[in-house]
């Protein structure tokens, strides 16, 4: 098969050629023409989040767990406490890593189907009045379910507590408007929606606590007020950067503003996703969340009940056919996931959709019906 394979995953996921080949080029990290490219990032990165008056925007190095981690560790201050509503795997991940770096933090457990809501995170507030920050997840990709952020923000403002927000896999698809949702820092990466190539995070961070930021970092590396301390003084990043990753990204948001931004980004998904849940629905497969709690990012479904079905064996036949599944990530009910983003449509849909039917037929199974 000559044709890429179509990546169906969250994060790597199919790039166009256009950002393929902007990556066949090599770029001083001091010289100028790169600092204009890492410039320009930054700035059509605020002008997504409509940013510009009340945040700055940091890139970092690394997969997008480096950037929560960061973001964790530059805001929090040592003695802070974090309070993480838990509705799945990434939100287990962000209460870890804070835990890890030395912050207090207070979990509690959501049904791993439903939102977070924020009367139940009023609520935690309202009865600790130590805690000082909240981590939300905005899509927990684990699932696929979409937290809501607004709502959750304007509880954290009311209450006067910071509030991280991990966007990684919704940001520049689900809205955000830094003018409304008040966050103190926000994070993403080059890898996700905005369809680069991965090896880059970056945050948003409050300009009114930035100050306050300085010394909070136990890491060098991974401290973001220094990050931008260097960045603001010399247009360079503080250590080698990620300089292909950076001239991909700069090419795949050139591309998601001529489609249109992030209501152009939606559409597609959005359309992607009813695409895949309707073709998967014809041959039986039903997914974990009820649609109105379903971002248009992930999906994770049933597996079949037939006893022939094995997740590897399934993940080779679609492999072959030319796309990649996702293992699921609950721990109690068997599950796989497919991803609506990256630079496919429809069409590639309709393609897994089929390349699943002929997966099934191989291995003998009817049908996708799921165990009662
Ligand atoms: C992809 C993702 C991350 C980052 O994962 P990495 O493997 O470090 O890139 C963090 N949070 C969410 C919700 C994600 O989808």
């Amino acid at each position: 098969m000559d044709r890429d394979r179509i990546l169906l995953t969250p994060g790597p996921l199919t790039t166009t050629l256009r950002t393929k080949l902007a990556m066949l080029k090599d770029w001083g990290s001091w010289d100028a023409d790169f600092i204009a490219v890492t410039a320009q990032v930054r700035k059509r990165l605020l002008d997504i989040v409509q940013g510009h008056d009340t945040h700055v925007v940091v890139p970092l190095q690394g997969s997008g767990t480096f950037s929560v981690e960061a973001a964790v560790a530059t805001v929090v201050p040592r003695d802070g406490h974090v309070l993480v509503p838990d509705n799945g795997a990434y939100c287990k991940r962000a209460a870890k890593l804070s835990q890890m770096m030395g912050r207090r933090a207070t979990v509690f457990a959501v049904p791993e189907e439903r939102p977070v809501s924020a009367a139940e995170v009023e609520a935690h507030l309202a009865a600790d009045p130590s805690l000082t920050h909240v981590i939300l997840i905005h899509c927990e990709t684990g699932t696929g379910v979409e937290n809501p952020l607004a709502e959750v923000a304007a509880v954290c403002e009311r209450r006067g507590v910071g509030l991280i927000v991990d966007a990684m896999s919704s940001f520049a698809a689900l809205p955000v408007d830094a003018r409304t949702t008040r966050f103190d820092a926000l994070i993403a990466a080059s890898g996700k929606c905005l369809e680069g190539v991965p090896g880059m995070g970056f945050v948003f961070l409050r300009k009114a606590i930035l100050d306050a930021c300085a010394g909070n970092s136990q890491s060098l590396a991974m401290d973001l007020h220094d990050q931008h301390a260097y960045m603001v003084k010399t247009g360079q990043w503080r250590f080698t950067p990620p300089t292909h990753v950076v001239v991909a990204l700069a090419e795949a948001i050139a591309q998601f503003v001529e489609e249109g931004g992030q209501p152009a980004r939606l559409a597609r998904y959005s359309d992607n996703c009813r695409e895949l849940v309707q073709g998967m629905a014809e041959l039986g497969f039903r997914p974990f969340l009820a649609p109105e709690v379903q971002a248009p990012i992930i999906v994770t479904f049933h597996a079949p009940a037939h006893a022939a079905y094995d997740f590897k064996r399934f993940y080779d036949g679609a492999k072959a056919r030319g796309f990649i599944l996702y293992p699921g990530k609950l721990t109690q009910i068997e599950t796989f996931r497919v991803g609506c983003i990256g630079a496919i449509g429809r069409n590639e849909m309709r393609q897994a959709v089929a390349a699943v039917a002929d997966t099934l037929r191989e291995m003998g199974i009817p049908d996708g019906t799921p165990a009662s």
